[in-house]
């Protein structure tokens, strides 16, 4: 194989027994000019300078990760970052016998549905919760279903159900778990779940879009699959759509998931995967920014009297706050709130923010305002959304980076 491509490799792996933050940081030199960033390969193919294992990589489906013909089967700038978040999300997970694979996304929707296309097929079912992101929530409801299989919404906090379920039904092949959710924060015991999964022989995976693997690390708890939108704090500037799955390296899995991707050609830019790298480099510290502005401007709303509910896991008010101090290491920096009086107020409310920004999505630098019910969940069913407390007036926030007085002073003239 040609020379740059093992040094990448030998490079990957010195790096990964460092810290966490020094994992963020850190790029391999992947070229042979040795470039302090490494490089954007905009190229859709690569020269076979060695023309065997060039013909040995197509015959065993990529097993070999270090050679590259065709970028749809692997660029290296693409490599590397899937690579860090791996490492990332097996951080401290004894991984020298059981290494992990990260692989990039064209988005957190195309990781997500190759996590789930990798672990069940037509008769097989998938239980999950039913206040998921409203679009993974679409493709169980409708692509899935054409595909022959079903979905089966449960209460993930009572595990006593989950596990009867499953046991009554051996056609459940997959617990698909979203945690902290969209856009209420309710979490979901990952340690209780993992393991009536494993006892009962399906596999797991788990969305870490909300917390990141700075704040939770779904893998330790046994996790199978762990999927996320970077396109929201992991790249952290709103700059690019992308997304990405890690599991553990098993032949099996890894071909399961290579194959996928190839087929369905749902493949991150090598210029993604760049901007990606730059957002993840900060991640330890936006992520402390977030959270602290988030949990003075959850106070902050707690106490004023506009605000009927707060719903942020720092406030040992949210009903899963023991649950997340648990089995995170802190609180993100979502929360969503609702105003006294709902649907009208919080659309007033909107229309007067001056400073913060109104849109979709979530986890840039600037803070984010956005209305749940008519956005994220605008094709969940109204009474399955109402279960799960995602009501008319529900305002959700991404609490970014700004100087906590003038997200406050915003808030506080906004609320009127
Ligand atoms: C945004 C989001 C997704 C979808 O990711 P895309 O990158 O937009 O495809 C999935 N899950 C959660 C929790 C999200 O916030």
């Amino acid at each position: 194989m040609p020379v740059r491509f093992f040094l990448l490799f030998l490079d990957m792996n010195t790096n990964f027994k460092k810290g966490f933050h020094s994992i963020c940081v850190k790029d391999p030199v992947i070229d042979g000019l040795s470039a302090h960033v490494p490089p954007i390969y905009a190229t859709s193919t690569f020269t076979y300078e060695d023309l065997d294992a060039a013909f040995e990589f197509f015959k065993s489906g990529g097993k070999n990760k270090d050679v590259y013909t065709y970028s749809r089967l692997g660029n290296p700038t693409v490599r590397f970052v899937g690579d860090k978040i791996a490492a990332l999300e097996s951080f401290g997970i004894n991984n020298e016998d059981e290494p992990y694979f990260g692989m990039l996304f064209a988005s957190g929707m195309a990781a997500i549905a190759a996590s789930i296309m990798a672990n069940v097929k037509a008769g097989d079912k998938i239980i999950t919760q039913g206040n998921l992101y409203g679009t993974t929530n679409e493709l169980m409801v409708s692509l899935m279903k054409d595909f022959g299989v079903e979905t089966i919404y449960a209460d993930l906090k009572d595990l006593n159900f989950v596990e009867d379920a499953i046991i009554n039904d051996e056609k459940i092949k997959l617990l698909y778990i979203e945690t902290p959710a969209n856009p209420t924060l309710a979490c979901y015991d990952l340690d209780g779940l993992a393991a009536i999964a494993q006892n009962l022989g399906i596999k797991t995976v788990v969305d870490n879009t909300f917390a990141t693997p700075y704040i939770q690390q779904p893998l330790k708890f046994g996790i199978d699959m762990v999927v996320h939108s970077s396109t929201k704090f992991l790249n952290g500037h709103g700059t690019g759509t992308s997304g990405v799955l890690v599991a553990k390296m098993e032949e099996a899995t890894y071909k399961k998931v290579y194959g996928l991707q190839k087929m369905l050609g749902a493949i991150c830019s090598p210029f993604e995967a760049f901007l990606l790298n730059n957002g993840v480099k900060t991640l330890p510290l936006r992520m402390e920014q977030h959270q602290k502005n988030a949990q003075a401007l959850a106070e902050f709303l707690s106490n004023h009297p506009k605000v009927s509910r707060v719903n942020y896991l720092g406030l040992t008010t949210h009903p899963d706050h023991i649950l997340a101090k648990d089995q995170m290491t802190g609180f993100s920096g979502m929360l969503s709130f609702e105003l006294l009086d709902g649907l009208e107020a919080g659309m007033q409310f909107q229309r007067n923010i001056k400073f913060c920004t109104l849109t979709a999505s979530l986890g840039t630098a600037d803070t984010l305002v956005t209305h749940s019910a008519s956005t994220s969940h605008v094709n969940v069913p109204k009474e399955q959304r109402l279960q799960y407390g995602i009501t008319d007036g529900l305002i959700r926030v991404s609490v970014g980076l700004e100087n906590i007085e003038d997200i406050i002073a915003d808030f506080e003239q906004a609320l009127g």
